[in-house]
């Protein structure tokens, strides 16, 4: 793909998702606007992980909308092609399972995953411990802020040897929310 293209093509996924996610808000107080999330991890990926790889890109913009809104399998096939489709289902929960369950397949499933679907697994919980750490779910208790930071850890851990650079940052980004975390009052 050349870069007009690559531009394009990440323009709208963009534009994809902000119409999917429209209604959405995340989980923090002020309610921020979903697509802050999706676009926050293919950032982390380009300038953290170096990653230029379009399809990555438009992924990880795209990876919660399967999980999250009405979007289907075949509608992202057919708009973004078969390989944008699949690394999205890759990264998708099935949401017909308990929560518990859904937790525990995404730290057993995470070594199986193409080293696509890695990376945008390691941003996005990146993304998350920096949400849980300075702007969390209002009515999280810190016990649960620490519980999911650890949970994210067992995730990230079937994930790594495959960019160096996301998973230190990673590392630093835990190791941050746990001392932030250490020195609230509970
Ligand atoms: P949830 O799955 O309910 O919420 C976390 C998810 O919400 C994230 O992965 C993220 O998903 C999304 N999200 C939206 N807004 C935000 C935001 N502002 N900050 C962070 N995430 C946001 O949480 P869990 O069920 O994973 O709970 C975490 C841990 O707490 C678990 O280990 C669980 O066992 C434990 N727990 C503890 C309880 C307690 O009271 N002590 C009660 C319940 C659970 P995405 O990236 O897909 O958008
Ligand atoms: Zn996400």
């Amino acid at each position: 793909m050349d870069e007009r293209n690559t531009t394009a093509a990440i323009l709208k996924a963009l534009h994809f998702a902000a119409q999917k996610h429209r209604d959405q808000r995340r989980k923090d107080i002020e309610a921020s606007p979903y697509i802050n999330h999706p676009i926050e991890v293919a950032e982390l990926l380009t300038s953290i992980g170096m990653v230029t790889d379009p399809v990555i890109l438009q992924a990880a913009i795209l990876h919660d909308t399967i999980e999250d809104t009405q979007t289907t399998p075949k509608e992202l096939e057919e708009v973004f092609g078969a390989e944008v489709s699949r690394v999205v289902q890759e990264v998708t929960d099935d949401k017909s399972l308990p929560k518990d369950e859904r937790k525990r397949l995404q730290i057993k499933h995470a070594p199986r995953l193409s080293s696509r679907a890695r990376q945008i697994k390691i941003a996005d919980k990146i993304s998350n411990i920096q949400a849980v750490t300075s702007a969390p779910p209002k009515d999280w208790s810190l016990e649960r802020r620490r519980e999911y930071l650890d949970w994210t850890e067992k995730v990230v851990a079937g994930c790594r040897g495959t960019n160096e650079a996301l998973e230190t940052f990673y590392d630093k980004a835990l190791q941050e929310g746990r001392r932030f975390l250490n020195n609230q009052r509970s």
